[in-house]
C-alpha cells in the first residue's frame, strides 16, 4: 500500500507515522518527492487498515499498489530517482556514460584506460576484478589485487569506481573499494546477494538476467530498494534469442517500457548486448534515442589485447568519435550528453 502525504505534512507528524507502522510489525519504506512524500508500507497490510491510516494526521489517502514490485514503481513514485555517482548523477538530464575495461589487468592498464574515457568525457570508470566466467579455466579476475589497481586509478583521474560483486562472501571487500556495485546477468535472480548488496547502500547497477522478463528484473530492483537502498539502476545488456548474428540480442524496446513502469534510471550495455564493436556506435546511439539515462561500454587502449571481451571492446579513437556523435542524439530528445 502507498501513504500519500499531504504537501504541508509535518515531520513529527511523519515521523509518528513510520513509527505506528514499524510498532505493527509492517516496513515502512519513505519516498521523498519534490512536491509530496510517500510511505510505501510493505507487509500484511490487514494489520493496518486503510481507513486507520486515512485517519492519520499529515495523511492525504491511501492507495493499494497493483504491481508486483511496489518501491520501485511509478505508482509509487513519479519524480524520476537520480542517483549520485561521484560529481554526477544517473536519471537527470545529463545522459552519463560509464566505461573501461572488461577486466582489470594491470595497474598501468586500468590507469590508462581510465585517463581515455575520462577524457572524453565518462562519469565513472567500470573494470571487473572479480570476473563470472563461463569456463572454470578462464581468467577470473585480479580480485583484490584488481581493485587496489581501480582504487589507484580512481586516485589518478577522479573517476569514481563500478565494480562487479559475484558472491556474497567477497561484499565486504568489494564496498571497501567501489563507489558503485555491480550485478552481473548471472547474478541478477542470486536473491541472497541482492538482499546482501541492499544493507549496504552504495549505489547497484542491476544487470538484467539474460533469460529474465521485464517483472522479473523489477522484481529483483525490488530485493534491493526493500533494504532501504534506494539507489539501484537498471542496465539492459541484452537476452538470450535464437538469433545468432550477435553474442546477445539487445532489447532496446524495454528502456521507454521501463521507465513507464518505474523511476529508477535505466542504462544500456551495447557492449555485451552485441558483442560487436562495429555496432556498439550505433546500438549506443539508438539506446540514447529511445530514453536510456546512460551507457556502458567496454573501452580499452588496446582491445585486441584485452584479456576478456576483446571482440566487443572499442578503442579510444572509438570512443571518443562516439561520445561526440551521442550529443546532437542527446539534444534530439531533450537530453544532454
Ligand atoms: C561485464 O559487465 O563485464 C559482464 C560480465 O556483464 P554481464 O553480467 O552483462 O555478462
Ligand atoms: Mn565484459
Amino acid at each position: 500500500m502507498i501513504i500519500v502525504l499531504k504537501p504541508d505534512a509535518k515531520k513529527l507528524d511523519t515521523d509518528n507515522l513510520l513509527k505506528k507502522i514499524e510498532d505493527a510489525n509492517l516496513k515502512p519504506i519513505l519516498l521523498e518527492g519534490t512536491h509530496r512524500s510517500v510511505i510505501a508500507v510493505i507487509g500484511d497490510e490487514r494489520k493496518m487498515p486503510a481507513e486507520f491510516l486515512e485517519a492519520q494526521p499529515g495523511v492525504e489517502k491511501t492507495m493499494p499498489i497493483l504491481a508486483p514490485y511496489k518501491i520501485a514503481s511509478r505508482e509509487t513514485k513519479i519524480d524520476n530517482t537520480e542517483i549520485k555517482i561521484g560529481e554526477n548523477t544517473l536519471g537527470g538530464k545529463k545522459v552519463g556514460v560509464i566505461a573501461g575495461p572488461c577486466t582489470v589487468e594491470s595497474e598501468e592498464q586500468i590507469v590508462s584506460v581510465a585517463k581515455i574515457v575520462k577524457a572524453s568525457g565518462a562519469i565513472a570508470l567500470r573494470g571487473g576484478a572479480f570476473k563470472p566466467r563461463t569456463n572454470p579455466y578462464s581468467f577470473q579476475g585480479l580480485q583484490e589485487e584488481g581493485l587496489k589497481y581501480l582504487a589507484t586509478a580512481r586516485k589518478e583521474t577522479g573517476l569514481p569506481i563500478v565494480t562487479e560483486v559475484l558472491s556474497e562472501k567477497s561484499i565486504d571487500m568489494v564496498a571497501k573499494y567501489t563507489d558503485v556495485i555491480q550485478i552481473g546477468t548471472r547474478n541478477m535472480a542470486n536473491f541472497e546477494l541482492l538482499k546482501a548488496v541492499g544493507e549496504v547502500k552504495k549505489p547497484v547497477i542491476l544487470k538484467r538476467g539474460m533469460a529474465a522478463t521485464l517483472e522479473e528484473f523489477l522484481q529483483a530492483a525490488e530485493y534491493i530498494l526493500s533494504q532501504d537502498n534506494p539507489n539501484v539502476i537498471l542496465c539492459e545488456r541484452g537476452i538470450r534469442t535464437f538469433e545468432t548474428h550477435t553474442r546477445f540480442t539487445l532489447s532496446l524496446s524495454i528502456v521507454p517500457q521501463l521507465k513507464e513502469l518505474t523511476h529508477l534510471p535505466v542504462i544500456v550495455d551495447p557492449s555485451h548486448g552485441t558483442g560487436k564493436r562495429n555496432l556498439v556506435n550505433p546500438m549506443s546511439k539508438g539506446a540514447v534515442a529511445v530514453g536510456a539515462d546512460g551507457l556502458l561500454i567496454e573501452v580499452h587502449h588496446d582491445p585486441e589485447a584485452s584479456f576478456v571481451d576483446g571482440p566487443q571492446t572499442i578503442n579510444e579513437d572509438d570512443f571518443k568519435t562516439l561520445m561526440l556523435e551521442l550529443k546532437p542524439i542527446a539534444n534530439a530528445v531533450n537530453r544532454e550528453a
